[in-house]
């Protein structure tokens, strides 16, 4: 009891001693599910790099190189363009907290787990939400969310464009210029989709983006990069309430002198080693080309399906053109129990498989071919896994 404990008495160092001895080390499986996937050796190397002042000229030039290359992932020209240190939950609360005072309208397309957490973080900041739903596999139609933004008076349209819950893909092409007739800016959450499906910010005049480090990108979780448009911007400067602290794009913009007034006023202390990790990792997206990017992954995937029809698996989206090129829900065979074969998966191949959340809870498991992972042989591996599994676990 700590209440008798004597003044030079600490808690129980023994146990703790013996644990911390006995180092956590974990074999390496390969990541196949819904995200995070396996780092390069290049960005694990990267990480390890000495730990930077945060207001140093080596921390500058490792912002500016992010910034630089952010931009060109989104394929923007957009100022604000930054990485924020915190995942992409954290992301996405930027983005609604950064572009609406309270009582402000939002349209939420809800499309699985994703969108119904901005919708749970949008009540808490008491915005007036109208969310929509739509049946697992659909997505939703211009003429559905021109109707909602307009019936609404939205001043924000909130997307998800990748689902890894359900395993869809909404596409985002017309919503911009749609949503600037009626005054509402477009928000996407680009967690998963990033470097796996095509995404043209200016092209399509999204004003705000948030995507992940951990899916596609390679690199570790806990970060997201963060694209605003000009419009986005403006709508920062003109609202009323201030954003919460840790997620004020105005004050992190200053930081990573996105408004060219050089004061890189600090904002918080950033890792230069996870900086450091995304710089390698989007190095490697430069290196390779969006367009070769975008390609191979819907070029495995759809070998990938492929073969999974022959071994006699289906997919939980009906609909091709529905289905995101990142992460498949796939049915979880009669006779078979999820557990089970993720378990076996795991023990005989060394293969990380998520299971069903949101949509596919109980229904399908979710497997994702990304970023490094997205090459034929590891489709090949991954259907012998689920082939071998059926023989052995069907009773
Ligand atoms: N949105 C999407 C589409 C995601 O896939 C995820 C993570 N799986 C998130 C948001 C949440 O990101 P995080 O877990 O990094 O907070």
């Amino acid at each position: 009891m700590l209440a008798t404990m004597a003044e030079n008495e600490t808690l129980d160092y023994e146990n703790v001693y013996k644990k911390s001895a006995k180092r956590f080390m974990h074999k390496e499986y390969l990541l196949l599910g819904g995200g995070p996937i396996n780092c390069s050796d290049r960005v694990l190397k990267a990480i390890s790099m000495q730990t930077l002042n945060p207001l140093s000229v080596d921390m500058h030039q490792l912002m500016d190189e992010i910034k630089e290359m952010t931009q060109y992932l989104f394929q923007t020209k957009n100022r604000l363009t930054l990485v924020s240190q915190t995942s992409g939950s954290g992301g996405n609360e930027t983005i609604i907290t950064n572009l609406l005072d309270r009582g402000d309208k939002l349209v939420i397309a809800i499309g699985g787990t994703w969108g119904e957490r901005v919708l749970d973080m949008a009540l808490r900041y008491e915005y007036d939400v109208l969310p929509l739903t739509k049946p697992p596999g659909e997505v939703y139609t211009l003429e559905e969310l021109e109707n909602a933004v307009k019936s609404h008076k939205a001043k924000l349209l909130f997307v998800t464009h990748g689902e890894s819950t359900g395993g869809i893909l909404q596409k985002l092409e017309g919503l911009g210029p749609m949503c600037h007739k009626y005054g509402c800016l477009l928000g996407v959450d680009a967690v998963v989709s990033i470097a796996v499906d095509p995404l043209f910010v200016d092209r399509w005049e999204i004003d705000a983006v948030n995507a992940g480090t951990q899916k596609a990108i390679g690199a570790p979780p806990g970060m997201c990069l963060l694209t605003f448009s000009p419009r986005a911007e403006q709508r920062m400067r003109e609202k009323k309430m201030k954003p919460p602290y840790y997620f004020d794009m105005l004050r992190q913009g200053i930081y990573f002198d996105c408004f060219g007034d050089h004061t890189r006023m600090f904002h918080y202390t950033f890792s230069s080693n996870m900086l450091s990790a995304v710089r390698e990792a989007l190095a490697q997206i430069c290196e390779e080309g969006l367009l070769e990017i975008w390609a191979r992954h819907k070029r495995n995937v759809e070998y990938f399906w492929k073969r999974l029809d022959e071994i006699g698996y289906t997919c939980f989206v009906k609909k091709r053109e529905n289905r995101f090129h990142g992460v498949t829900g796939v049915n979880v065979p009669e006779g078979i129990s999820q557990r089970e074969l993720i378990k076996f998966a795991k023990d005989k191949y060394d293969i990380e498989i998520a299971p069903g959340f949101g949509p596919t809870l109980n229904k399908a498991m979710r497997l994702g071919l990304m970023g490094t992972n997205s090459r034929p042989e590891m489709a090949d591996y991954l259907i012998e896994a689920l082939k071998d599994g059926l023989q052995h676990l069907k009773k």
